[in-house]
């Protein structure tokens, strides 16, 4: 995510990070700098021009030149600027309607039907809803279908009219029918056009007049960069939507939409998709986006989706079966659906401060783990458990039903058994010693 711009900025940063003498001409230097880099990911050219002219002025009034670390201070004024820019403190949905009314806006493709789901599923599974869809796209059968698809994964349950047109109608039915029902979110999936159309206008803010949502939120494709922007405008006038949804940011985007769009529209980015399972969706964060656009990584976040997955009761079983030296490949393989779990590992690599950085050349794929699994997959219960007999010729075998090098095969025995060894030893007795002499 943003790796682009994340290099960019770093590099405009070095030389006052170094310890040569900083002048005012470096400074200037650095924040031209600063504004290439943000014009390059396809940041808004005013949004862009404003930024670095409130970095200088900032700079001046705290006196960078004369501080011990300028570097430093200038990294944390642009950070503290760059938070500020994206929106200041986190914002949320507004969920105090009985029932809460959300309508979802945006164009066809933006990841409407997708984020639909996902916020049913998170306020369902994280906020302790009983949330409606509602499928109001009456020009695509098969956008229907999807929501109802969504929903089966989810366990949400869906309303549609397959014999009415009218999106205005369908709305207003399902509230009714939400109401009856004790659903107290109901969330309403329109309809989307390939680009702003009049047609299209009209018809979602006759939607919207007629069901008085709570929250109206757009929803747009992080990776359509300064059209997102203009997209936004279109909507945010005839709309006045509350909040911004930006969809698509585990792909290769520049990161120009998440920095602009504020600034623009005047209206937060409440939540961002980072892929197209249902969980894939994260409450946005303006400090912490800044601190990884920045390349400082965002170790909040990595700690919390590490807590989410945290099972306490496979925690216990596990290091009892360490203790007993019972542990083998199954459970290594349910270690890493645990790990795979919390996300993507460019994603999560990207929450490890200075880390995509120094990863920058290395290809992280989206499965780091399948070879992995796949020889895992390749070896026979008794195999998973007692990996001690695993012998050459059977190490053979397992590297050709996997369809790997007996090499790999190697050294994941060896990774494994050094792994085994490692968590021996922070059990038993040294174990403690252990942990203080690691604790510095
Ligand atoms: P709609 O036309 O606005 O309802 O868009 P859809 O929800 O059908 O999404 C369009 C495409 O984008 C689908 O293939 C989705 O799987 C994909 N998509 C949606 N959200 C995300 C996301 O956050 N990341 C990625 N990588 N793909 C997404």
């Amino acid at each position: 995510m943003f790796n682009n711009l994340s290099e960019k900025l770093d590099k405009a940063f070095h030389v006052l990070k170094g310890h040569g003498k900083i002048t005012e001409v470096n400074v200037a230097d650095t924040l031209k700098e600063v504004r290439r880099a943000l014009l390059d990911a396809d940041v808004n050219f005013k949004t862009a021009k404003d930024f670095t002219t409130k970095v200088k002025e900032k700079a001046i009034g705290q006196d960078v030149l004369t501080t011990l670390q300028p570097g430093q201070l200038l990294v944390k004024i642009v950070k503290d600027e760059l938070t500020e820019l994206m929106g200041g403190d986190v914002s949320g949905v507004n969920l105090s309607g009985n029932p809460t009314v959300i309508l979802m806006s945006g164009l066809q493709g933006s990841g409407k039907t997708t984020f639909s789901g996902k916020l049913a599923n998170f306020l369902k599974t994280k906020k302790n809803k009983n949330p409606l869809l509602v499928a109001c796209d009456v020009y695509r059968p098969a956008a229907i279908n999807q929501l109802h698809i969504v929903g089966d994964q989810i366990g949400v349950e869906v309303y549609s009219e397959l014999a009415n047109n009218n999106p205005v109608e369908i709305s207003v039915n399902a509230i009714k029918y939400a109401k009856e029902k004790g659903y107290n979110v109901v969330i309403v999936d329109t309809a989307g056009r390939l680009a702003v159309d009049e047609e299209m206008m009209t018809e979602i803010a006759n939607v919207h007049k007629a069901i008085q949502p709570l929250e109206t939120l757009f929803v747009v494709d992080a990776m359509t960069g300064q059209d997102a922007v203009n997209t936004a405008k279109a909507f945010n006038e005839r709309l006045n939507f509350d909040g911004v949804i930006l969809t698509k940011l585990d792909g290769d985007t520049r990161g120009g939409a998440a920095i602009s769009i504020k600034s623009v529209v005047n209206k937060p980015i409440k939540f961002v998709g980072t892929g197209e399972k249902m969980d894939a969706i994260d409450v946005f964060y303006p400090s912490r986006m800044a601190e990884r656009i920045l390349g400082m990584g965002d170790v909040v976040s990595l700690v919390e989706r590490a807590q989410e997955q945290f099972n306490e009761e496979e925690a216990r079983k596990i290091q009892k079966k360490i203790a007993k030296n019972e542990f083998g490949f199954d459970d290594f393989l349910s270690q890493i659906q645990q790990v795979k779990k919390m996300g993507n590992m460019k994603d999560l690599v990207g929450m490890i401060p200075g880390a995509s950085k120094a990863m920058k050349d290395v290809e992280i794929e989206d499965d780091a783990f399948k070879h992995i699994e796949a020889i895992i997959h390749s070896m026979t219960p008794t195999e998973r458990s007692k990996p001690s007999i695993i012998d050459v010729k059977r190490k053979t075998r397992i590297a050709k039903g996997a369809g790997r090098k007996i090499e790999e095969v190697n050294q994941l025995m060896k990774q494994f058994d050094q792994m085994s060894k490692m968590m021996k030893m922070m059990q038993g007795p040294g174990g403690k010693n252990m942990m203080k002499m690691m604790s510095g």
